[in-house]
């Protein structure tokens, strides 16, 4: 379990925890939550527990874990243990790019990976599904939307299928005036009407961006071209995506917004099994709406469909400069509308490279930063 303290990490343990001892856990790796690890780890007694921040492997002693438990520390000791032959199913879900490498590493092992950080393939999507063919690894999306569209797929052939259709929330601002974004504060930004989720994908909501690598994820998960994913907004969360079958047709799947549901079908697929996600009462009444996204308060939407039409570095590049933009977002030093602008600017200006190596991809992801940051401060 990659990134275990977070939001995706503790609905993993949830699914975990109600199999009734049917699903293990082997190894539960965090970036620096000392106390909340030491905690999962007493529940759970996996053969490992693996911290990035070596500050925080520093404060956890031997006898704060249990009898059988060993410590861990940095990315090459996690990418080395994740290819271990005791892990069958690897749940990649630490936020961001620091999520590749071990990502990386479960694929390049041949295991089945249950995917929640999108970002991996974002950055290397081409790469990651190669490597995938090459060593047998399965790619099995947590992602709710690309959940839904796993299972809707099942309903034709590929060559049947006309269409994705990525469903969004539209996040805490889908009805705030253009005009007032350049304004809104983190804490507003922050306040996800339907989800409760770790806080950069909150933003990633927000600003819409999280559709955006939603557009590139399913462009390189399912090999279907940009101009074939169109994305609507349906408020309530509860058709997860479509599939738009060359007959009209179409296929959703829907479900009470709870990602224990997306989570527990990649760990268990091909199999369904009773859990712990929430079910709909039919008894009462609820309505579903939907409308297209206003690119104008939106852009990110734009610059998804454009980074998955261009492949190569782009993923990169819009990752980076997000990820960075966020995070200056959050620290006060970029006005909420700049996260669009600045990922939009650097997607446009940046060294573009068609078929970059992993080292290609991590070297323009470190100049994407760089940028922002020059940004941040001019
Ligand atoms: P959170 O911020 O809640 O959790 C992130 C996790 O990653 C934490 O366990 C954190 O540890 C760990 N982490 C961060 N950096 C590192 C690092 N360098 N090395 C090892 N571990 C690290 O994020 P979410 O759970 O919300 O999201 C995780 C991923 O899942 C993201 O890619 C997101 O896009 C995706 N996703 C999330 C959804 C959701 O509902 N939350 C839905 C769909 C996709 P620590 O606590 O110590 O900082």
């Amino acid at each position: 379990m990659l990134g275990s303290t977070g939001s995706i990490g503790k609905s993993t343990l949830d699914v975990v925890r109600a199999s009734g001892g049917r699903l293990s856990i082997y190894l539960l790796a965090a970036r620096a939550s000392g106390r909340a690890l030491i905690e999962q780890a007493r529940a759970f007694r996996p053969s490992w527990v693996v911290v990035a921040d070596p500050a925080a492997a520093e404060g956890i002693r031997g006898s704060d874990l249990p009898a059988g438990t060993r410590l861990a520390e940095g990315d090459d000791a996690l990418a080395e243990l994740v290819r271990g032959p005791e892990i069958d199913r690897v749940v990649s879900a630490i936020v961001g790019a620091a999520g590749l490498k071990s990502t990386w590493a479960a694929v390049e092992a041949g295991k089945t990976v249950a995917l929640a950080n999108k970002e991996t393939l974002v950055m290397a999507g081409p790469l990651v599904m190669k490597l995938a063919e090459r060593s047998g690894a399965t790619i099995l999306p947590v992602d709710s939307e690309h959940s839904a569209i796993h299972q809707a797929l099942a309903s034709g052939a590929r060559h049947e299928v006309a269409r994705l259709v990525l469903t969004a929330s539209g996040g805490p601002f889908r009805t705030t005036p253009a005009s007032e974004l350049a304004t809104v504060t983190p804490e507003q930004a922050l306040r996800h009407p339907t989800w409760s989720m770790g806080r950069k994908i909150t933003i990633d909501s927000a600003t819409m961006m999280n559709k955006a690598l939603e557009i590139i994820e399913a462009r390189w998960l399912f090999d279907i071209p940009s101009e074939k994913i169109s994305v609507v907004v349906h408020p309530q969360s509860v058709v997860h995506s479509m599939v738009e079958f060359v007959d009209g047709s179409v296929v959703a799947q829907m479900s009470p917004p709870d990602m224990r549901l997306p989570i527990q079908y990649a760990i268990e697929h091909p199999h369904r099994r009773p859990g712990p996600a929430r079910r709909f009462d039919w008894n009462s009444g609820f309505s579903l709406d939907f409308e297209p996204p206003d690119p104008e308060r939106f852009p990110a939407i734009r610059l998804g469909h454009e980074a998955a039409r261009r492949g190569g570095t782009a993923g990169a590049v819009l990752n980076a400069a997000n990820e960075a933009a966020v995070q200056g977002f959050l620290d006060g030093e970029l006005a909420f509308t700049e996260i669009a602008e600045v990922s939009g600017r650097l997607l446009e200006e940046h060294p573009f490279e068609a078929e970059p190596s992993l080292e290609d991809i991590c070297g323009i992801d470190a100049w994407t930063r760089e940028e922002v940051q020059r940004w941040s401060v001019s």
